[in-house]
Formats: structure tokens, sequence, C-alpha cells
């Protein structure tokens, strides 16, 4: 009997909205289909955790999850590399092992870069915050340096989403948790006030807390350039640092454009309701990285909310059955930790603060890890 190759279905990313499906596969992976996830770590660290583990909240195992793990119980391949581009004539993802992966399928669910274009010398005199794994890594030197310090530290975070806010919260807690004195924390952002996505009561409570606990906002600002112990700025005096972070948000990698699939103005895969892309049918995307037709904010919320859809709608596409559409909800509920078991909660335009907050976002969070590390 002739063999009949299986068909090839690849999975770029251990993202949020992969998470699902590759849980969804355990003892389920579709018939006659080759499976493999490609992911340049074995791990993945849910970024809603990072804060946490800064501020010495959480080990590091805590925020993690083992995609070979995963992927072992779920009896498919594993593939140690990065997506650099896809080849969408022959139906080819080029890797940085110098593997050309064919597929029939390809989702993909990679994340954001870090929005750094605008921002000279960002990666050369400062610590992004994305990739994760690299901030991570770096993390410790930090530590060492304002520990070593004998004059005041001055910290600087850039950006002023709920990323920047909770980092330089953690940075904050974890410098006072560890007894080392003169540690400053300022934030700088372009907007005028912290968390200015969310409800202003909730960038209230921010600024509030900030200036209660002796930290600095320095809103308005458009930081142009990183050099190396000072940032400038569009406008107005340079500011110095001993460390800055960098969280300013999302960009698109540049290959799925670069491919020919159809993108948003700023690279970002078009999807429809199916999270299927609107130019290539043998794409699916979901995450940050996906322009989904329903716009919304790019957060680990609506990554994970995509997740059933996605895995629904993978597990159809290899059966041949139909897919089934998936409208984001209207409105996120952002918990935002401030570092001292404490949290700022932001619902349209309610905002609450105080520890249950921290014990309701911890809960979620450790849950929502668990699910897939057992
Ligand atoms: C410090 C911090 C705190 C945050 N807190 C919250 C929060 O509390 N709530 C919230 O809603 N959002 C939060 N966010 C935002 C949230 O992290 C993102 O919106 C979310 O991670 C997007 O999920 P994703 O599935 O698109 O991608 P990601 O979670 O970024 O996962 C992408 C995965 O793909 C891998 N990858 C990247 N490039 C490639 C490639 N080329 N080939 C193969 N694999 C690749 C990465 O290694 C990673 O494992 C936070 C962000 C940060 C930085």
């Amino acid at each position: 009997m002739r063999h009949v190759p299986d068909k090839q279905l690849l999975l770029l990313g251990g993202g949020h909205a992969h998470l699902n499906l590759l849980r969804r596969l355990r003892g389920k992976a579709p018939k006659g289909w080759q499976v493999t996830l490609v992911s340049p770590h074995p791990r993945q660290i849910y970024s809603g955790m990072l804060p946490g583990w800064v501020a010495g909240h959480y080990a590091l195992e805590d925020c993690a999850i083992s995609l070979v793990g995963l992927c072992e119980r779920a009896g498919i391949a594993f593939a140690q590399t990065t997506a650099t581009g896809l080849d969408l004539a022959r139906d080819e993802v080029l890797c940085a092992d110098g593997e050309r992966r064919r597929f029939d399928l390809v989702s993909i669910d990679t994340g954001p870069e870090p929005a750094l274009s605008d921002l000279l010398g960002a990666t050369d005199h400062a610590l992004p915050v994305r990739p994760i794994e690299g901030f991570i890594a770096r993390w410790p030197n930090m530590q060492r340096r304002w520990k070593e310090h004998t004059r005041p530290f001055e910290v600087v975070v850039v950006g002023s989403g709920a990323a920047a806010v909770e980092l330089a919260f953690a940075i904050h807690s974890r410098a006072a948790r560890e007894g080392v004195s003169g540690v400053r924390v300022c934030i700088v952002g372009r907007d005028a006030k912290p968390l200015a996505d969310t409800a202003g009561s909730a960038s209230r409570r921010a600024m509030h807390l900030l200036q209660a606990r002796g930290m600095q906002w320095c809103g308005d600002r458009t930081a142009v350039q990183i050099l190396p112990r000072c940032i400038q700025f569009e406008r107005g005096a340079d500011l110095p640092f001993d460390a800055c972070l960098v969280a300013t948000g999302a960009a698109a990698p540049h290959w799925p454009r670069a491919a020919g699939l159809s993108t948003d103005d700023a690279g970002f895969i078009r999807v429809d309701r199916t999270l299927r892309s609107v130019s290539h049918p043998q794409v699916f995307a979901a995450g940050d990285v996906a322009a989904h037709v329903d716009t919304r904010p790019k957060s680990g919320v609506f990554a994970v909310r995509a997740g059933a859809a996605l895995a629904d709608n993978i597990l159809a596409a290899c059966h041949g059955a139909a897919l089934r559409e998936w409208r984001p909800q209207r409105r996120a509920l952002y918990l935002v930790s401030t570092g001292d078991g404490r949290a700022i909660a932001s619902w349209g335009a309610l905002s609450a603060s105080g520890r249950w907050v921290w014990i309701c976002k911890d809960w979620i969070d450790r849950g929502f890890v668990r699910r897939y590390q057992e």
C-alpha cells in the first residue's frame, strides 16, 4: 500500500492562545496530521506574573509553563528555534536553525516585538522588558548594581502602560524588601498620566500611590534616544539614570508583512472572525501578532480568550469542518499589581484597589499557570 504522507500543522510560538490548543491536543492530535511547535525557548513565562517575580512574590518556576512538557503530553514535536520568515508560494516557514519547514496549515502566536524603533540606543543602553527571557537573564545584573551602589541609584522606567507601571512598583518594592536604600524610581511616559488606557480613576489611583511611595511620574515626555547614562526627549532636558528599563508597548514583527500576508498599517496580521488570515487561508493567527477585525487592545486577556476559538478552528480546519466565529468581549478586566501585596483593578469606567485586588489577581494568575503545568 502506498504511504500517504502526513499533513503538516506548524504552530509558531507558545503564546497565550496556543497554550489552549496544546492542552486540547492531548491524546487528540488530528489523524493524518503531524503537529510541530516552533519556539525559541522550551518554556513560556507568563507575563502577567513577571512583575510579581521582580517584586519577589514568585519564584521563576511559579511563572513558567513547560512547552516541551505540553508537547510531550500532546504527542507532538517540539522544534527549538525561531521563525524568521514565511514562503507562502511553497508553504514553508524559514527558521533560525536553517531549516525550511513545510506546512499545510500554520498558526502564528508569536506575540509582539518590543516597540523600540523610535527609541535609539534602547537595546544597547537600556533593559527592554521584551523579549522576556532576555529581561530575565539581565535582571540579576541590575540587582547586583544597585547593591554595589554607594549613592542613590536612579532607575527610570520608560512607558506609561500597565507593564511599565507594574514593573516600576515591583522594582521599588524589591529594593525595599532587600533592604537596599537609595533606589529611586521614576516612570517616564508620553501620556499625560500613567495607565492612560484604563479608567481615569485607575490612573488617579496609580498616581496617588506613586506619590505616596515617593516615586516619580514624568508624563507628556516622548523619549527619542537612550545614551549610556541619560535619556533624551523630543523636548525638554535630558534625564540621567543609573539603570533604564523600557516597556513601551507592542510592535509587529517584520516577517509576516514581508512574506506578503495582509497586515494592518502597523504590520500585524489581519485575521477574520475565525482567526484566519484574510489573505491566505492556510494561515491562522491570534494574540498580539494578529489584527482582529474587531479591534481590541494588545493584551494577554484577549490573547487567552482567542485561544479557545483558535483551538476549535485549527482542529476543524484539520478535519475539513466548518469554522466558528469569535467576537472578542468589549471590555477586559485589568489587574495592575503595585508590588506591595496590593493591586489596582480597572473595568471600563470603574476601578478599585487594595489587598483584596491582589489576592484575586494572584489567584487568577496562579490558576492560569497551574492549568498548564500539571
Ligand atoms: C511585564 C508585563 C506584564 C503584563 N501583564 C499583563 C496583564 O496583567 N494582563 C494582560 O492582559 N496583559 C499583560 N501584558 C501583556 C501581555 O504580555 C501580552 O499582551 C501577551 O503576552 C500577548 O500574548 P501572545 O500570545 O500574543 O504572545 P506572547 O505571550 O508574547 O507569546 C509569544 C511566544 O512566541 C515566542 N516567539 C516569539 N517570536 C517567535 C518566533 N519568531 N518564532 C517562534 N516563536 C516565537 C515567544 O518566545 C513566546 O513564547 C503584560 C506584558 C508585560 C511585558
